[in-house]
């Protein structure tokens, strides 16, 4: 169920403009405002879940899914390599609570 109040959610209903690159029933897939990568892509599921945590424990395999859609996005835009993140909690640097992916690819990743 979207969350009035949700960034996310509001991206994902389309009453916030985003630069979508991928979408199918389970997830959305739109490019970070901020991008930290020349490839910074934001995967969420359209289900409202606040965290990957929650998304593990109710949705299983939309998580998995979205590992496969990141994989997917690398080797459409890159070379198939690629860093996944998921910053969850706030002293980890999560500032939206609607979990999402952080796919970073496109050139040589720092360590
Ligand atoms: P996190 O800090 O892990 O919660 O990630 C939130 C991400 O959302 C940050 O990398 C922001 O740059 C990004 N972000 C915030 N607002 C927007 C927006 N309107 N469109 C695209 N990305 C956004
Ligand atoms: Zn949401």
């Amino acid at each position: 169920m979207a969350h009035s109040d949700c960034l996310f959610c509001k991206i994902i209903a389309g009453e916030v403009p985003s630069t979508k690159v991928y979408e199918d029933d389970q997830v959305y897939a739109f490019r970070d405002i901020h991008p930290k990568a020349k490839v910074h892509v934001l995967i969420v599921p359209k289900v409202h879940y606040a965290s990957v945590d929650e998304l593990a424990k109710k949705a299983p395999l939309t998580l998995s899914h979205m590992v496969e859609v990141a994989q997917k996005i690398a080797t459409d835009e890159a070379d198939g390599s690629y860093r996944l993140i998921f910053n969850t909690g706030k002293n980890a640097g999560q500032s939206v609570f609607h979990v999402h992916a952080h796919v970073l690819t496109g050139e040589v990743l720092p360590e």
